[in-house]
Order: structure tokens, then C-alpha cells, then sequence
């Protein structure tokens, strides 16, 4: 197993008048090497909840487990936790601060005590695994590139840490569409070539529906639905009565079914969409 949640409570500010719960009793397991998406309304708990895989805040109550290793042990040091779980926070660009994008990314790598050669291996990849060119960026200031670019930069000081369990931020908030698609394939591309366990938090039900093995779904504070994105997006009511959707190619498919027509609506990508209603035409 590589993430077990048990009983996870998190109570901000408690005994004062500020005292929120933002976590109550959360359980839920990821398997090594899934690609999860979290999703919830503004407010469910999500950013509270990831904050905790990386030992940032610290629980109320409750245990968590990263590849056994219990992280919610007294003792447990900041630095073991984070050599395993990597953590992109929402606009991670906000954070670059070196003057150039090779001391940015080694910023983590060095903090290590790896040594000089390693420190240098690991940019080089992380750098290029986020789809940029480390011989053209390596002495640029971060500030010259766009905010997609500069973005990777900061995603990239995570990934050369070489983390086991890789968790983002809504990785693609205020970016256009082609930045947005990018990011995202890099990060597939992430999971799929280090079976890294990735845990992307995203409001985009098209990009999780696409993109993801195991939904879990954060409503006040607690885990309302989980399970595999064809399963969860079958749950309409329980998704639209705590603020959210299903992905608008869904929809459509529900549709055309309770109109009658004789096709799948458990349909989730457009492509699966294209294959379902040229089979329906077909047979007619
Ligand atoms: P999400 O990321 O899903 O939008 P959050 O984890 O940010 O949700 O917030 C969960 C709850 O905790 C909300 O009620 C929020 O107002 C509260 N909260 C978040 N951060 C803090 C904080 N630093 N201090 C006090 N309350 C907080
Ligand atoms: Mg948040």
C-alpha cells in the first residue's frame, strides 16, 4: 500500500473562537502507483487534507501511513517525509526565488547533502521532464519565461527531490488551454514512466475523467464518494448536491440515453464518445 488515511481529523485554531474543523475522520487507501484526483468544492478540505501527506500540518488525530512508514509519528523529521512525498502547492511560480532556474530546482536536491554531481543529474532530468530545454534554461532567471514555463520550473524543484508519491495543487489554476493540456501530459508521462502514485487536485472533471484511475471526492471535511471515475460520475445528484459535476460529455450521453437512443452513458472522454455513437449509427 502506498497511502493509508486513518481517522484523519484536522481542527484549525481549536478552543478559540476561530476553532474550524477541516478534516473529520478521514479514511481512504491509494494503491502504489495509482493516479488519483481529488476533487470537492472550495472549502471541502482538499488543500488541508494534502498539506497532511507531506507532514505540513499536523493532524488533530488520526494516522498516516506512506509505504508504511507512519508519518504522523511524533519523532518523525520533516525532511524523511519530504524526500518521499513531493508536494506542488496551487501557483507554485509564486515560490521561485534564485536568480537562476538551475538554483531554483537544485534548491530541494541540495538541501539533501546529495553530492555536486548528483545535485547536477537530477536538475538536468527534472528539467527536461518537464518538457524544458536544460541547456537553454539552466542560466535563465525564471522571471524571463511565461507563467507555464515558469510554472514547470517549480514543478520541476519537486520532481528532483525524485519523491515516491507525487501530489499537485490544482497544477493547472489561471493557465490557457494549451499550458493547461501540457502541464498535465507531463505529468502523465511523470506517472507512467516512474510508476510514481500521483495525487492531482483539480476542478476540471473533463481532465480527471481523462486522466485518472481512483476519484476521491472531499465534501465538508469528510470523504463523500470513491472509487474509479466510472463509478463516482454515475453518483449525478450526490455530485451536483454538494457542488459539482460530471463531465459535460456525460451529461450529453445521459441525455441522448434517457431520450432513448440505444447507448452507453457511463461514457466519460469524448473520444469514448466518438467510438460509442459511431457503433450506434453503424447498427442502425
Ligand atoms: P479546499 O482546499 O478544499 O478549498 P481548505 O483545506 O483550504 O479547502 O479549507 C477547508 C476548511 O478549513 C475551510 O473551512 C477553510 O476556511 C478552513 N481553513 C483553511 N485553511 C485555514 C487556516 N489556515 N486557518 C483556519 N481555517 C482554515
Ligand atoms: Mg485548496
Amino acid at each position: 500500500m502506498s497511502i493509508i488515511v486513518e481517522n484523519l481529523t484536522h481542527i484549525y485554531n481549536p478552543n478559540t473562537p476561530f476553532e474550524t474543523t477541516a478534516l473529520n475522520d478521514v479514511s481512504f487507501q491509494i494503491d502504489k502507483g495509482d493516479f488519483v484526483g481529488l476533487i470537492g468544492h472550495t472549502g471541502s478540505g482538499k488543500s488541508t487534507l494534502i498539506q497532511h501527506l507531506n507532514g505540513l500540518l499536523k493532524a488533530s488525530s488520526g494516522k498516516i501511513l506512506v509505504n508504511d512508514f507512519e508519518i504522523t509519528k511524533k519523532d518523525v523529521k520533516l525532511r524523511e517525509i519530504r524526500q518521499k512525498v513531493g508536494l506542488v502547492f496551487q501557483y507554485p511560480e509564486h515560490q521561485l526565488f534564485e536568480e537562476t532556474i538551475y538554483k531554483d530546482v537544485a534548491f530541494g536536491p541540495i538541501n539533501l547533502d546529495l553530492s555536486q554531481e548528483e545535485v547536477d543529474r537530477r536538475v538536468r532530468e527534472a528539467i527536461q521532464l518537464v518538457g524544458l530545454s536544460f541547456e537553454d534554461v539552466k542560466e535563465r532567471s525564471p522571471f524571463e519565461l511565461s507563467g507555464g514555463q515558469r510554472r514547470r520550473v517549480a514543478i520541476a524543484g519537486v520532481v528532483a527531490m525524485r519523491p515516491e508519491v507525487l501530489i499537485l495543487d490544482e497544477p493547472t489554476a489561471g493557465l490557457d488551454p494549451k499550458g493547461r493540456d501540457e502541464i498535465l501530459d507531463q505529468i502523465k508521462a511523470l506517472h507512467n514512466r516512474y510508476k510514481m502514485t500521483v495525487l492531482l487536485v483539480s476542478h476540471s472533471m473533463e481532465d480527471i475523467a481523462r486522466l485518472v484511475d481512483k476519484i476521491v471526492v472531499m465534501h465538508r471535511g469528510t470523504v463523500a464518494l470513491q472509487g474509479r471515475p466510472r463509478e463516482v460520475f454515475q453518483h449525478v445528484e450526490l455530485l451536483e448536491s454538494i457542488g459539482l459535476a460530471i463531465p459535460q460529455i456525460t451529461y450529453l450521453m445521459r441525455r441522448l440515453k434517457a431520450m432513448g437512443k440505444p447507448i452507453r452513458d457511463d461514457v466519460l472522454t469524448i473520444e469514448e464518445a466518438k467510438t460509442e455513437i459511431i457503433n450506434w449509427l453503424r447498427r442502425k
